[in-house]
Formats: C-alpha cells, sequence, structure tokens
C-alpha cells in the first residue's frame, strides 16, 4: 500500500446486466490496491450471496437509524429497497491510500460527487443496445418475465443519466471493455492531485 497516495472513489454505474460485475472483477484480479466497497441493503439475501461480501443486510429499522446518525456517505431506495455505502469505511480505505470501487446507482453518484467532488471518478457503463440487454437479463435465468421488463424500464432511466460521468465505456466486447476500464484507473492515478504527497517529497530530496 503506497501511504503517499490518495486514494480514489470508482463509481461505476450501469443497468442491471449492464456488465458491472464482470469488470469489478476484472480491476479486482488486475490491479493491485483496489477494492470494492460493500453496501448496506434493506433488500432479501439472494441465494449464492454472502453477507459482508456481496452486501450488509439490515432490516428497514436498521438502516434508518443508519441514516438518522450519518453512518452513510450516500444512500437511494432502487426497487424499493434501500442502499447505502458506509462513510466510515470509505474514507478510511481512501486515507490509507486504496482505491475504492462502488458499484452503484445514479442517485447515489450524484450525492458521491456532491460530497466529495475531487475524489470521484464516475464511469457509466453502457449496453451496447436495447435488444442485447433483453437478451443478457433473459440469459442470466434470474428473474421472472415480469422483472426483467421492470429491469428495463429502469435501465431506461440509468442510462438516461450518462452524461453525469466523467467516462463512458460501451461494454461491446467485454475484453475491449475491460482493457478501457483499466486503463482509466491507471490514468486517473497519476493525475498530479493524487500524485502530490510522493511528488513532493521526492522533489525535496532534489534541494
Ligand atoms: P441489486 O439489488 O441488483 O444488487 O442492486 C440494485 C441496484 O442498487 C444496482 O443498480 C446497484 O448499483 C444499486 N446499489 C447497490 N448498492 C448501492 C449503494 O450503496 N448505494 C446506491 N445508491 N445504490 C446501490
Amino acid at each position: 500500500m503506497d501511504q503517499l497516495k490518495r486514494g480514489f472513489v470508482l463509481v461505476l454505474t450501469a443497468p442491471s446486466g449492464g456488465g458491472k460485475g464482470v469488470l469489478t472483477r476484472h480491476l479486482m484480479e488486475r490491479v493491485a490496491d483496489i477494492r470494492f466497497s460493500v453496501s448496506t441493503t434493506t433488500r432479501p439475501i439472494r441465494p449464492g450471496e454472502v453477507d459482508g461480501l456481496h452486501y450488509y443486510y439490515v432490516e428497514k429499522e436498521q438502516f434508518e437509524k443508519m441514516i438518522h446518525e450519518e453512518a452513510f456517505v450516500e444512500w437511494a431506495e432502487v426497487f424499493g429497497n434501500y442502499y447505502g455505502t458506509s462513510r466510515h469505511a470509505l474514507l478510511a480505505d481512501l486515507e490509507v491510500g486504496w482505491d475504492v470501487i462502488l458499484d452503484i446507482d445514479w442517485q447515489g453518484a450524484r450525492q458521491i460527487r456532491a460530497q466529495m467532488p475531487g475524489d470521484v471518478v464516475h464511469v457509466a457503463i453502457v449496453p451496447p443496445g436495447r435488444e442485447e440487454l433483453h437478451r443478457r437479463l433473459t440469459l442470466r435465468g434470474q428473474d421472472s418475465q415480469e422483472v426483467i421488463e421492470k429491469r428495463m424500464a429502469l435501465a431506461a432511466q440509468e442510462l438516461s443519466h450518462w452524461n453525469e460521468a466523467d467516462y463512458v465505456v460501451v461494454n461491446d466486447r467485454l475484453e475491449q471493455a475491460c482493457q478501457e476500464i483499466e486503463a482509466i484507473v491507471r490514468a486517473e492515478r497519476l493525475k498530479k492531485e493524487r500524485m502530490a504527497r510522493r511528488i513532493e517529497s521526492l522533489v525535496a530530496r532534489f534541494g
């Protein structure tokens, strides 16, 4: 871990089925010092999910108490459930130099940008087309036809906010999308604001 570098928040937004999961896994495998922020949610745990790994699952009352205590740096209601990012864990990770991936919706992306503008890099992941997204959701075999239609309507809403992002990755060919998102992370790490502490100590030695 590079203590002389402050980490940044990599906000990934995409409609359900847009490929956020695969791109996140790619980054975690290929890039050092990057971690995934585990959100807290009130939605029921799905088969195959692990508490503390995919989400922290809490009751609605508990979540509302946490809102009140300002435990979240951002939170939103999606699909009738609450989702939020822990303020304390995120700030602690950034301070020691981790870059942190947030898989959140456009409402959360807006809130976090407003709170920590210099620390946020927002990438909107855009599926190559409506039919392709529908096909991916169907192939995934996770949802009923009714839920898929609901997700498609929400996809249109999520995508209408693409212009609020700093970068856009069209997830057409997966390999290319992986390379593009990796390139964004690597370039963002070299921004002078993020390098300042390290470079200042280096340059000071030149007298
Ligand atoms: P799912 O229930 O399918 O895991 O997630 C549903 C939606 O909630 C996704 O669009 C996901 O990005 C969003 N989401 C997950 N965690 C958070 C969070 O902490 N904050 C916000 N604002 N959205 C989240």
